[in-house]
């Protein structure tokens, strides 16, 4: 039988309707709008696509943004003294450095100098080691993105094995922790581990996360399991793909994401969500 596709789209419109009814309530009851600056540094196009998708989400949903475009050639001290101000600035609730910077540029200086309580991509050190202890501040926008598709599927991840292949600071970690704290039992997975196989054929949850296009095949999953594919690749002929082998797993699975329209809708909504949850602190 084939598995259920979990609708990212779907799901994604709905979480933005409770935002923007979010939104509507803090200016109502506190007379505040949240605010995001989102800092870009150079002109890479994908960052570009990025940084207008992020402004769109937040008109979509009434949250104020503001946009600091910056020459390639900017100085680290430039950077920093924008950093700064908006750490100052009332307005500006949620602080985002699209990433990647480029080379000349020291990327763990810049996020360490964002406010903890701006750091709505949740990449700030301080905010990392909450992640790790449970109390959070800001959610991890990719791993907290997939959570709430599982949460609204049904799944129940307590217990469950769940396998995350994946190790970086930004999906992989998080991710493992979130399932953690929801009482799954994780193993996580990565360049080095032995039998990936065997151990993606143990999991009820996997998450994949790695960026190699069609990685995950039908004979590393378990049948009836939860197939959540985080990876985005893009094709020779320019089409978007993820990390597991789509046809052939949803014949296998029991529940799959699709890419596109799976787990990206959702990391974009977490931006806004955080950004929310800054404004009403
Ligand atoms: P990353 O920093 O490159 O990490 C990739 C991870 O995959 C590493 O931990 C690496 O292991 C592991 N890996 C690589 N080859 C492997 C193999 N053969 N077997 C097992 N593990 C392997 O990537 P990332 O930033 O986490 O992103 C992963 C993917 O998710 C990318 O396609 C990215 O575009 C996508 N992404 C999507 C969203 C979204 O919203 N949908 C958000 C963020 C990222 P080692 O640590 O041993 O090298």
């Amino acid at each position: 039988m084939s598995a259920k596709i979990i609708n990212g789209k779907e799901i994604s419109a709905k979480v933005r309707a409770q935002l923007a009814e979010e939104v509507r309530k803090l200016e109502e009851e506190q007379g505040t709008t949240p605010g995001l600056a989102v800092v870009i540094v150079g002109d890479d196009p994908a960052s570009r696509v990025y940084v207008n998708n992020k402004k769109k989400d937040c008109a979509e949903v009434g949250i104020y943004s503001e946009e600091y475009a910056l020459p390639a050639e900017t100085t680290q001290e430039e950077l920093i003294a924008l950093i700064d101000k908006l750490n100052s600035k009332t307005d500006i609730d949620g602080i985002l450095v699209q990433l990647p910077l480029p080379k000349h540029l020291d990327e763990k200086a810049v996020i360490e100098r964002i406010s903890p309580d701006k750091d709505v991509d949740a990449f700030h050190a301080q905010n990392v080691g909450k992640i790790m202890i449970g109390d959070y501040k800001f959610l991890p926008c990719t791993p907290a993105g997939v959570m709430e598709l599982i949460r609204e599927c049904g799944i129940d991840v307590c217990g469950k094995e769940c396998v995350v292949i994946g190790r970086s600071n930004i999906v992989g970690k998080p991710m493992a922790m979130l399932l953690l704290h929801s009482n799954g039992t994780v193993t996580i997975c990565h360049s080095r581990t032995k039998d990936l196989k065997e151990v993606c054929r143990r999991a009820d949850i996997l998450v994949v996360a790695i960026g190699r296009a069609n990685f995950v095949t039908a004979d590393m999953v378990k049948e009836g399991a939860v197939v959540i594919d985080v990876g985005m690749n893009r094709l020779e002929d320019g089409k978007l793909c993820g990390d597991v082998d789509f046809e052939a797993v949803k014949e296998v699975a029991g529940h799959i994401t699709p890419v596109p329209g799976g787990v990206g809708p959702m990391t974009r909504l977490m931006l806004l969500k955080n950004t929310i949850a800054a404004a009403a602190r």
